[in-house]
């Protein structure tokens, strides 16, 4: 018997690489092993309804789909090295080690959380959200919290300033680029963002960093702000981007991708690595993109396609597959979303706002490159059409 398609880490990529292998046909082995010790779930939710308290399971597939599908699933599975000459992963399982074959093998490892410089660990009331451990303690820490201070206004920190507040805890955002956002969306974008957060009462303190959570008997206190002011509270959530953890593929000759190009695993433009028979996706994944330029993307219908992409590869099927980079982000009751990958400093015109809920369409060199909207889904959606070939914004401005 042919040795399976091993697939390690049971996040979003994961699981969606194996089901599309099934779904394609492959009817050898797969096995999905997974550092966790629940089944797979989905991280979006974590910083939106598990924070909230509206979600309580956030499983990607029902309990019987792994059995159904003949998926191996082994959770509480750490890969600790990967041995291409063997054709092995080495694993850790309840303080014991061994050996899995692979004929395939795909790695899927997501990110970790970004901790605060020079803080340690075991600080209570500090907190990160990467896992379904995190979003449930901090749900917990906002039952009591009487001030959260969340450290970076990206999507997460956003988001989890949004949930704070439903629970009616006072919420300091500090960010230090000049608005929420900014990085992704341009800064005439954030101003729209900073609406929704100042409408809902959260204290937003832009262009200003934090020099250091202060702590008083294990617990944090405060933080000061760059400019020396300090800002008491209790919960500090820390938001500041996460970084895949790949210790397991040291010694194993797999390519690693420059910081310069997002670091992660370099993969060519269907996912396979430096190494035969070795491919990566999602989060951890730096793949080449149609110019041959790297990037590592993090976001859930990045991870979609990249599993798409990887089952074709692998089953040998055609490869059809063509779609319109696109990313969402709840925040006080709004989706907010975007399709295309503009450039931050692209044009925008704002074609329709009415304070809190908008549409703007971004242009470079009279290009449309991104479309973005707030509470404006069905809007939104009909212009994908749009970003799948060259098309003057004009076309759409005209409307
Ligand atoms: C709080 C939060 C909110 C988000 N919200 C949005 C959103 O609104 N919109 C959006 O587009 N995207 C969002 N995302 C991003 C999206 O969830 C990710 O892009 C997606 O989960 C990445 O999937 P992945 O399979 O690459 O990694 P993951 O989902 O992180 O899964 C990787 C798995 O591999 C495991 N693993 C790691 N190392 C090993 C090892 N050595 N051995 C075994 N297992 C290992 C990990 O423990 C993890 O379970 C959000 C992410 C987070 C954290």
């Amino acid at each position: 018997m042919n040795d399976p398609i091993v697939i390690v880490g049971a996040g979003l990529g994961g699981v969606r690489l194996a089901e599309n292998l099934r779904n394609g046909g492959h009817t050898g082995g797969i096995v999905l092993l997974g550092q966790e010790t629940h089944p797979p779930y989905d991280r979006p939710p974590l910083s939106k309804s598990v924070v909230t308290g509206h979600s309580e399971r956030v499983d990607l597939k029902p309990a019987e789909f792994y059995t159904e599908q003949d998926i191996d699933l082994r959770t509480g599975t750490r890969v600790v090295a990967v041995n291409p000459d063997a054709h092995t992963v080495t694993v850790e399982r309840g303080g014991q080690r061994s050996d899995v074959a692979y004929g395939t093998l795909v790695l899927a490892t997501g990110l970790v959380a970004r901790r605060f410089p020079g803080l340690a660990d075991d600080v209570s009331g500090v907190h990160v959200i990467r896992t379904i451990e995190d979003a449930l303690a901090l749900r917990e820490a906002a039952g009591t919290a009487k001030h959260a201070a969340v450290i970076g206004a990206g999507f997460i920190g956003c988001e989890v300033a949004a949930s704070l507040r439903e629970h009616d805890v006072p919420v300091t955002l500090i960010e230090p680029t000049p608005t929420p956002l900014a990085v992704a969306i341009g800064a005439r974008m954030g101003q729209m963002v900073t609406r929704l957060h100042v409408e809902a009462d959260v204290d937003l303190r832009t262009g200003i960093g934090v020099d250091e959570i202060v702590v008083e008997d294990g617990a944090a206190s405060a933080v000061v702000l760059s400019d020396g002011s300090r800002v008491d509270a209790d919960v500090v959530v820390v938001g500041i981007g996460g970084y895949p953890e790949l210790g397991y593929l040291d010694g194993s000759g797999i390519e690693l991708a420059p910081r310069s190009s997002g670091g992660g695993i370099a993969c060519n433009g269907v996912g396979r690595t430096s190494v035969p028979d070795v491919y990566a996706l999602g989060d951890a994944a730096n793949w080449a993109d149609a110019h041959g330029d790297h990037h590592r993307v993090e976001h859930w219908n990045h991870v979609v396609d990249h599993a798409a992409l990887v089952a074709a590869e692998l089953l040998g099927h055609a490869i059809t597959h063509q779609s319109v980079p696109y990313f969402w982000s709840d925040q006080f009751g709004l989706k907010i979303q975007m399709l295309g990958s503009p450039h931050p400093d692209d044009e925008v015109h704002v074609v329709d706002d009415d304070g809190r809920k908008f549409l703007a369409y971004y242009s470079r060199d009279g290009v449309l490159t991104g479309v973005i909207g707030a509470g404006r889904v069905g809007k939104l959606m009909k212009t994908r059409q749009y970003l799948q070939t060259p098309t003057p914004v004009s076309a759409l401005l005209d409307q």
